[in-house]
């Protein structure tokens, strides 16, 4: 198969999907006031883009949301999505829902899951998430990762989470998972909060583990720089939008539960392939690799601007 690849010679191989726009959590930086109107794409709608995207080299897919296990037919998308051709299905999720759909996940053909846990502390998760549920995130960590490759991610906000750093690599290795901290991105309600700066966990980090060993190997298909902490033995990784830009070499692209496709996280502009829906396919597939093609060089967010107005919750992260 040939790459996809756009006007700056980037191959683009990674689709973000997200299933739904409404999240069972309430996260303060992600969700806001939540007044949009719920739209997803239904699973056939979804069966032919992913053969589309296919069609067009795009293999690995990440199911993302709003919450993605809140829709009661994600097993039988993520069978349809192997069954298109889709190599790698990996799946984003708050954990809420995890312990208990695990198992038929993975018989449908999930290859890897994330999930996103914010803190130890009960009340600091309450007070970020707005459900007191971390126990519950907690046990579907370390009962997903007995049966698939699984990640922590971890996003800190100054005054709130930031003394979180410690106990969540502590849980990460408890686990034996990786563990990776997610700058936050001036996004939607992402904008009222201060992040914690990359220097600032890694000074946390080594003054508790000792310095930081670069780890060589490839995890997962996305930006993150990976470290090793020996004393652990865990991979802890950052992925740091701003202070460490990786649009050189972003190979993904998003396509909302809406059907609209994003080129880049950062612009509001792209495809709403929803409304070519009445096409053939090869006009859709030639509209999206155009789109595509034209995929904005890097995001502006350091000059203080966003291209972007949803909410992250409306995009999937
Ligand atoms: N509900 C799923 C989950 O929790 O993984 C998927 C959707 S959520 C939008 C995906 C990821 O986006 C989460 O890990 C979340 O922390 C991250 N996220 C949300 N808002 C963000 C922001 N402003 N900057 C950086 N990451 C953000």
């Amino acid at each position: 198969m040939i790459d996809l690849i756009d006007k700056e010679q980037r191959v683009i191989n990674y689709l973000r999907l997200s299933v739904t726009n409404r999240c069972n959590l309430k996260c303060v930086y992600c969700v806001g006031a939540d007044k949009f109107e719920a739209k997803y794409l239904t699973i056939d709608e979804i069966e032919r883009v992913a053969n589309i995207f296919v069609t067009l080299g795009i293999t690995k897919v990440k199911l993302t949301g709003g919450e993605p296990l809140i829709r009661s037919d994600l097993a039988n998308i993520v069978k349809r999505l192997r069954s298109a051709g889709m190599v790698e299905v990996t799946l984003t999720t708050n954990g809420l829902l995890l312990e208990q759909k695990l198992t038929t996940l993975i018989a449908a053909g999930v290859t890897a899951i994330n999930v996103s846990l914010d803190a130890i502390d009960g009340a600091t998760f309450e007070a970020l998430t707005g459900v007191a549920a971390v126990n519950k995130v907690m046990q579907a960590v370390e009962a997903s990762a007995k049966v698939v490759p699984t990640k922590i991610n971890s996003l800190l906000i100054k005054g709130t989470n930031d003394s979180e750093i410690v106990p969540l690599i502590e849980f990460a290795a408890k686990a034996g998972v990786a563990i990776r901290f997610i700058e936050l991105m001036p996004i939607g309600c992402g904008t009222i909060f201060e992040g914690v700066g990359a220097d600032q966990v890694k000074d946390v980090i080594a003054s508790k583990y000792g310095e930081l060993v670069a780890y060589e190997k490839q995890i997962g298909n996305g930006p993150a720089k990976y470290f090793w902490i020996e004393s652990l033995g865990i991979a802890l990784g950052f992925i740091n939008a701003l202070s460490d830009c990786f649009c050189d070499k972003c190979n993904r692209i998003r396509l909302t539960a809406d059907g609209f496709l994003k080129p880049c996280l950062h612009f509001g502009q792209g495809l709403d392939v929803y409304k070519l829906f009445a096409l053939s396919d090869i006009e859709i597939l030639e509209e999206i690799r155009n789109t595509i093609y034209n995929k904005p060089i890097k995001h502006h967010l350091l000059e203080g601007i966003s291209n972007e107005s949803k909410m992250m919750v409306q995009i999937g992260g």
